[in-house]
């Protein structure tokens, strides 16, 4: 087994939505990012990486690379998951924390889930999606941006002892 841990932050900018976990959330504003700016995913995507010892985000993904201009982070997640395949690891389970005082994730929440699991070729049960403000502390308090932090497991294909 080997667990990887993964943050990510954004500021939030000009725009009307802000895409949280492959969910596109309304909001009066955006964020500013290279890609879609999509924090939950561009954390797993770290924890992934570091699980796997294969470096971060930054490295696979460039801001300085066109190709990923304005780019859909759950290709980004295909992309890594394709690596990890290929190293024969697959995802035992997905913890996530978004933090952020708005917009407010809970009805979307089990759409994240569902949209992580897909990506990670796993169930459901195998995501976990919490949600949490800063108490008004901080950036995130002040509402200029927004935060996610996640924990994924991998196991090498074959070495499951149970399901
Ligand atoms: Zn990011």
């Amino acid at each position: 087994m080997r667990i990887g841990i993964g943050i990510d932050v954004h500021a939030f900018g000009p725009g009307d939505s802000v895409v949280i976990a492959g969910v596109r959330v309304p909001y009066a504003r955006g964020v500013v990012a290279h890609s879609d700016g999509d924090v939950a995913l561009h954390a797993l995507c770290d924890a992934l990486l570091g699980a796997a010892g294969l470096g971060d985000i930054g490295m696979h993904f460039p801001d300085s690379d066109p190709k990923w201009k304005g780019a859909d982070s759950r290709e980004l997640t295909r992309h890594v998951m394709a690596l990890l395949r290929a190293r024969h690891y697959r995802v035992a389970n997905a913890d996530l924390t978004i933090l952020a005082e708005a917009p407010r994730i809970g009805r979307h929440r089990e759409a994240m889930r569902r949209s992580i699991a897909q990506l990670l070729g796993i169930g459901d049960d195998q995501v976990n999606i919490k949600a949490t403000t800063t108490e008004g502390l901080g950036f995130i308090g002040r509402n200029e941006g927004l935060a996610a932090q996640a924990v994924v497991l991998l196991h090498a294909a074959g070495s499951e002892a149970s399901g």
